[in-house]
């Protein structure tokens, strides 16, 4: 580990740590993903004494001097150096009450800090004094777990747990975010200390689930959280997609596990957060909608709408943005049967033009999102809709370059109709602008002014308008 520790900074620290005579690591997150190889700007340093005096030395041997963010509360300091974010705590012992997360804390040995730890994994430190420079502390076997891909805790885990239950969604998050193995033991303490997960912040929680959500498989996660019981409690709508109702011996697909191949899916094609929320949501009123209907099968009429519907309330819960995020994730879920649709009869240019309108700027999302929702196991149908898809987006490259209706602007606005035609604001005016929009939108008239403005006079005088 010795040579990995190169960084500038860590021969700074170690310097002032050996002046002042203080016992200093680097410990955590910092030191597992070194071993990992995963590239992180997070350095936590832990130090037996004051992390705040040491922080405030620190930074007056370092050029440019960076400013030191003390934390009295929390006895921390943080000072940014270069691209790094470099976190000063000194050790400390804990000890919990039933009712709380937040601990009574105590000075403590480096032992003491290590076992507050949340995984074996998370627990490692490395000497930063010069008579032992890179030396290894890992009292609880973390190097294996990390050889072994394994989420264990230091100590007992329903005592790790119980302290403080984010701790049960850090792990699983962990385990998607690195695609680790939760140990067997840590595994079933998950499961008999799920319920103390309610006295946990709903912010907190999201957090973890976000970050889920932006793994490399974001399906890990969600399986974890089912299996454990913890999916009932903090996301019961995704929960109740779970299971397969039958009827004369006919079945629907498994909702849940639709839906998180349908999020696998999208993983490689988008960064955004947001599309891949929709992903997870596109299909969540399929439970509510569910009929099965005689000669028919299984039906879920209208689950986009209804769906749409539902959003705000789940965003609410979880302290998601209820800001144009949401209403992005609700455009979606609305409209993500319709390139399917549209992909399965002959494609009009006047339906394209109306998806077109409605999608706006996030069409080529849509289309993401819908390529993503073909899970079908059927080689040949899922060829078909491939190439079904390329013909739609390509007649949606044609339109928008003739017609422009991506971001639709009215060629003739209402202040136009109501000048002409001397009038204030009033039902004729909607009536005239709405008219407009719609023969643009079949293609009737072009999406220009002088026909726009034929098509308003005519239009008129149908309503006994004059000017
Ligand atoms: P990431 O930056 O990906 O979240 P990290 O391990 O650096 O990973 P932090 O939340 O920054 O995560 O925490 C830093 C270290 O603090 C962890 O490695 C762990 O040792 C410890 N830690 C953080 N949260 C807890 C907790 N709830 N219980 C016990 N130890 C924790």
């Amino acid at each position: 580990m010795e040579k990995k520790l190169k960084l500038k900074i860590f021969q700074e620290i170690a310097a002032v740590a050996d002046r002042l005579q203080m016992e200093t690591y680097v410990i955590g997150g910092y030191v597992r993903d070194l071993h990992l190889k995963r590239p992180s700007k997070d350095i936590d340093v832990v130090t037996i004494g004051s992390g705040i005096d040491l922080a405030t030395e620190v930074a007056k041997n370092l050029t440019p001097r960076p400013r030191v963010n003390i934390f009295k509360n929390f006895g921390t300091a943080m000072l940014k150096y270069k691209d790094l974010e470099v976190e000063f705590v000194g050790a400390r012992k804990e000890s919990y009450q039933r009712s709380s997360r937040k601990p009574i804390v105590e000075d403590g040995t480096l032992e003491d800090d290590q076992n507050r730890r949340d995984f074996t994994i998370n627990a490692l430190a490395l000497s930063l004094n010069k008579n032992n420079f890179g030396t290894l502390v890992d009292p609880f076997g973390g190097i294996e777990d990390l050889s072994n891909r394994i989420i264990k805790t230091p100590l007992d885990p329903d005592i790790t747990f119980s302290d403080d239950p984010l701790r049960i969604m850090r792990a699983i998050r962990f385990a998607t975010q690195l695609d680790f193995e939760i140990d067997n033991e840590t595994l079933k303490a998950i499961k008999r200390n799920k319920d103390r997960i309610k006295i946990i912040s709903d912010e907190r929680i999201i957090d973890e689930i976000n970050k889920i959500m932006m793994a490399p498989k974001p399906s890990k996660g969600f399986k974890l959280l089912e299996e454990t019981g913890l999916l009932a409690i903090i996301f019961p709508e995704l929960q109740n997609m779970k299971g397969v109702q039958r009827v004369n011996g006919i079945g629907h697909k498994d909702n849940f596990y639709h839906t998180l191949e349908v999020l696998d899916r999208i993983v490689p094609n988008t960064d955004n957060l947001w599309l891949r929320w929709s992903a997870l949501l596109h299909d969540i009123a399929k439970p509510a909608t569910k009929k099965y209907i005689e000669g028919q099968g299984w039906t879920f009429h209208a689950h986009n709408f209804v769906g749409v519907k539902m959003i705000p309330k789940i965003f609410r819960r979880m302290k998601l943005p209820l800001n144009e995020k949401m209403k992005y994730v609700q455009k979606m879920v609305q409209l993500h049967m319709r390139p399917i649709v549209l992909s399965e009869e002959i494609v009009t240019d006047s339906a394209v033009r109306r998806l077109l309108f409605e999608a706006g700027d996030d069409i080529d999302d849509l289309m993401t999102l819908c390529e993503a929702d073909i899970t079908s196991k059927n080689a040949s149908k899922v060829k078909r809709y491939m190439k079904n898809f390329k013909v739609v987006r390509q007649k949606l490259k044609e339109i928008e370059e003739k017609d422009a209706v991506r971001n639709f602007q009215p060629p003739v606005d209402g202040e136009l109709i109501m000048k002409t035609f001397n009038l204030t604001p009033c039902r004729e005016v909607g009536l005239i602008k709405d008219a407009i929009k719609e023969a643009i939108l079949d293609g009737e008239i072009h999406n220009d002014y002088e026909e726009a403005f034929a098509f308003m006079m005519k239009k008129a005088k149908e309503l006994g308008l004059k000017n």
